[in-house]
């Protein structure tokens, strides 16, 4: 029996988690549960999934949470804050950790189970934006497999059969060519972008997801944090790894060897088959997902993404090359701007103009020890609020 910690399980990974583990109910048992504040899902959950423990980031909804578990008489202990997460995660407990915080709040618990030689499902991008290296040397050094959950990376993953070390790039490859549909604004001008809502941004045209990433794959800065992602995963210079807009979202990315051949991950956008491939690796289980049909999808398109329209690809695409704590700023800068438009206090085009402004800024400190990235992060976080209130007050 594998034992699963579900980080983030009351998000859209999370449920999606819960979903395959639930199909194979001989195969994995739910070791723990963990979100932010949303304690009457998180009670379902409990109910359901009869985790030993669950823990609530916020106090308050911890609380609630024991309440309600006491009175459905559910056993399931309670913890409140981040410690209990880290501690989950290194505990002789659990074997497995998805990954599935959203942010760079995900980053203590992720690098906790890569530290303790845990199967990490890694779908906190952020966290290997912010501390890849970080990430890798600690899986190393404990034995454990970062297996990752992006769709982009898992159908890279399965596209490099003998790849097994994180980090180290598989002899023989080219490229890495990582597949974005453009989002909900793919077609758009720059002056209708300029106009666009919270809720136009987050209407994604294939996926359901949590909001932050859904706004990020609006302005494409999605695909730049999966370029940095794929840099970090698969020990790829920046300029091996190239995007392609693909609007029908069915090839989830592909592989380029020197010999010219190109390999390809199919499949439904549904995110239960990385994550079911993840769970199961090396071997496959089910997942839910129907099987694609291939005559009734027709056509699949591709093309070069406009770096006009989405500058976010160009400053990502920087910050990938120059490495140190520039992606530790720029995903900092990323999490303000977002949520300053998410809250109606950012025009849509003002996420990638802030980030750019607090890059600029940013002096690389070069290196990406813990202590170097949480400066940064904390650094690019003042920044980017100072910037924003002046822009608010001028
Ligand atoms: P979401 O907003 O739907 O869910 C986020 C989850 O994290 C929630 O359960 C929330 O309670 C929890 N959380 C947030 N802050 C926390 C904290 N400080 N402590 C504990 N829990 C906290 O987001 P999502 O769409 O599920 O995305 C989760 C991660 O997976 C993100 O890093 C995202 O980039 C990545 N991802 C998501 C998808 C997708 O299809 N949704 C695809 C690829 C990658
Ligand atoms: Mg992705």
């Amino acid at each position: 029996m594998m034992r699963v910690a579900v980080f983030g399980s009351t998000g859209s990974i999370g449920i999606s988690t819960l979903d395959v583990l639930a199909r194979h109910p001989g195969r994995f048992a739910v070791a723990a549960l963990a979100a932010s504040s949303n304690y009457e899902r998180l009670l379902e959950q409990c109910v359901t999934h009869r985790p030993p423990v669950a823990v609530m980031q916020d106090p308050r909804s911890a609380a609630k949470l024991a309440a309600g578990l006491k009175a459905a008489g559910v056993p399931t202990r309670v913890h409140a804050g981040n410690d209990a997460l880290v501690d989950i995660a290194s505990s002789g407990e659990v074997d497995t950790v998805m990954a599935a915080i959203v942010g760079a709040a995900g980053l203590p618990s992720t690098l906790a189970a890569a530290r303790s030689g845990k199967r990490v499902l890694i779908a906190n991008k952020e966290s290997l934006v912010v501390a890849g290296p970080l990430l890798v040397d600690a899986a190393r050094a404990s034995g454990a497999a970062l297996v990752p959950i992006d769709s982009e990376h898992n159908a890279v993953f399965q596209c490099m059969p003998g790849m097994l070390e994180t980090g180290r790039q598989v002899p023989g490859v080219r490229r890495i060519l990582l597949t974005a549909s453009g989002g909900p604004f793919l077609r758009h001008s720059r002056e209708r972008m300029a106009q666009a809502t919270p809720d136009e941004a987050c209407a994604h045209p294939r996926w359901r997801m949590g909001r932050k990433i859904s706004v990020d794959s609006a302005t494409m800065m999605n695909k730049g944090l999966e370029l940095i992602e794929a840099c970090v995963l698969f020990g790829m210079e920046p300029r091996g790894v190239e995007v392609v807009v693909h609007p029908q979202s069915i090839v989830h990315s592909l592989v380029e060897y020197v010999d010219g051949s190109i390999l390809a991950q199919l499949g439904n956008p549904d995110m239960r088959t990385p994550i079911a491939h993840a769970l199961g690796w090396p071997e496959r289980i089910p997942s839910g997902v129907e099987s694609l049909d291939l005559v009734a999808a027709a056509r699949l398109d591709f093309e070069a993404p406009d770096l006009e329209r989405f500058p976010a690809l160009v400053v990502t695409r920087a910050a990938a090359a120059a490495g140190g704590t520039v992606p530790a700023v720029l995903n900092a800068a990323n999490e303000v701007a977002v949520s300053a438009f998410l809250a109606g206090r950012l025009g849509f085009l003002g996420i990638v103009e802030l980030i750019e402004s607090v890059v600029a800024r940013h002096a690389n400190r070069g290196a990406t020890g813990l202590d170097d990235v949480l400066e940064a992060d904390r650094w690019a976080r003042e920044q980017a609020g100072s910037m924003l209130a002046s822009v608010a007050t001028a």
